[in-house]
């Protein structure tokens, strides 16, 4: 395929698919990445991720041919549109990428490129690990005891884009249709009104779960969580967390129980091998997440939540500047750092990459490089521990050398180089 509006490595093999049905991909030894950089910090965390993702996959014996390809602010500039149709098409062509954080305009403007990315491209698990690293500081007690992986559904719920400004004949038009149609009366406030719609599909929740299960299963994880707000949304999120628990009967047999199988067959000794499945209600799973976090290993939930959930996490290991995540579809994946743009920092070289390093860490793992995964986070590990760390840490530790973005991401580069 060839573009336009993309900057085409001069060298480097596309990784292709291996295997239609498993999304199993075949990844040369220098596979063509596209990045996007990102608006805001993404043009200070893009190229520190990059400068490290080359020195992992160096020290293992391979390289990155890096694709330059533009979303938002840089796509503006460059090509007078948001997002191009060649950056979807080269994401799409090339299967595994890297984005920075998007700006999206709160209230008007442009729809969020980041969910038209992941709906286009149909990544519809929004990965995100969230793990301690030693010497972060964190405002809880015990930051050790999160390990945990949120499945958020990245293609539905309330994210979808499906609503209509108040005022106008869309609105108005589907008020008619609930209150006239539907037989909806006095619950809509009369005067204007937004109204969006949230749906929650079986196909989308059980292929969500799915990923979650197994994840769970391949990693020994004791357990998963459902995490839902079910008790009032009972044909939407109470359905996910029913097919949840379908499917687990379904498809895993003995491999998954349930947590009433757990003390009522068990005795609350969970056999070896087994995953169990359980379910919260989200308001209740938010506080479970701070006092009881040990108890919580794999999340499966919907966009909003799970939105909510992870940035909570997040927090409690030390805060947005380390969180990363990754989309992932049938074959396909988009790295991307669970923070936003911070357009107040943009361009200092001042904040933490860290987020960003980790999310290729994701994308390293994706490719089943395992060994580079894990360099790139002893790497990350050592650095930080060391005391050499960016601003946000630095006014959270005692001691400890303040560095730029950029440094930070040479000194885990040297750490890279001392490590292989
Ligand atoms: P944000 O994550 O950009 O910033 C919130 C605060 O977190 C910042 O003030 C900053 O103090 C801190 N922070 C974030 N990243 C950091 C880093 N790497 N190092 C140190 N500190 C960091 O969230 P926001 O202010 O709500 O959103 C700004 C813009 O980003 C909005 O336009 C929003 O839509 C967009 N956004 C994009 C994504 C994405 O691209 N996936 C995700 C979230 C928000």
């Amino acid at each position: 395929m060839s573009y336009d509006k993309v900057e085409v490595p001069e060298d480097g093999k596309p990784i292709t698919l291996a295997d239609e049905e498993t999304g199993e991909l075949d990844v040369p030894a220098n596979p063509i990445v596209p990045i996007i950089h990102g608006d805001g910090i993404g043009t200070d965390v893009g190229p520190a991720a990059q400068k490290v993702l080359d020195a992992a996959a160096e020290a293992t014996g391979r390289s990155i041919a890096w694709m330059r390809v533009y979303a938002g602010g840089s796509a503006r500039d460059k090509y007078g549109e948001n997002l191009p149709d060649d950056t979807v098409s080269a994401i799409r062509e090339h299967r595994v990428a890297i984005k920075g954080p998007l700006t999206t305009p709160v209230g008007a403007g442009f729809r969020s490129l980041n969910v038209a990315l992941r709906q286009t491209l149909d990544l519809f698990a929004n990965v995100r690990p969230t793990y301690y690293i030693d010497g972060v500081p964190s405002p809880v007690k015990n930051p050790e005891e999160m390990d945990m992986i949120t499945f958020r559904e990245n293609t539905e719920d309330v994210y979808a884009g499906i609503e209509w400004e108040a005022g106008t004949d869309g609105a108005e038009q589907v008020r008619e249709f609930l209150e006239e149609d539907m037989d909806i009366a006095d619950v809509i406030h009369d005067g204007p009104v937004g109204i969006g719609v949230k749906p929650i599909s079986e196909f989308g929740s059980k292929r969500l779960i799915r990923e979650a299960f197994d994840y769970a299963l391949a990693n020994d994880r004791d357990s998963v969580t459902l995490v839902h707000k079910g008790n009032i949304m009972k044909f939407t999120e109470a359905a996910f967390r029913d097919w949840g628990y379908e499917l687990a009967d379904e498809e895993y047999g003995d491999e998954l129980i349930t947590e009433d199988e757990l003390w009522e067959e068990h005795d609350g000794e969970q056999p070896d091998g087994t995953v169990v499945v359980k379910d919260r209600i989200a308001d209740n799973m938010l506080q479970q997440q701070l006092t009881r976090t040990a108890d919580y290993e794999v999340i499966a939930t919907m966009n909003l939540n799970g939105d909510y959930l992870s940035d909570a996490a997040g927090a409690q290991i030390g805060g947005l500047g380390i969180a990363p995540g990754i989309n992932r579809g049938h074959g396909r994946c988009l790295a991307e750092p669970v923070h936003g743009s911070a357009p107040k920092y943009a361009g200092e070289d001042k904040v933490n990459p860290t987020a960003m390093i980790l999310s290729g860490r994701e994308m390293l793992h994706y490719l089943g490089w395992t060994d580079a995964a894990d360099l790139v986070r002893d790497a990350v590990e050592e650095t930080i521990g060391s005391g050499t760390v960016t601003y946000d840490l630095h006014r959270q530790i005692e001691g400890g050398e303040k560095v730029a973005t950029s440094e930070f991401a040479d000194a885990v580069v040297e750490t890279i180089d001392e490590l292989s």
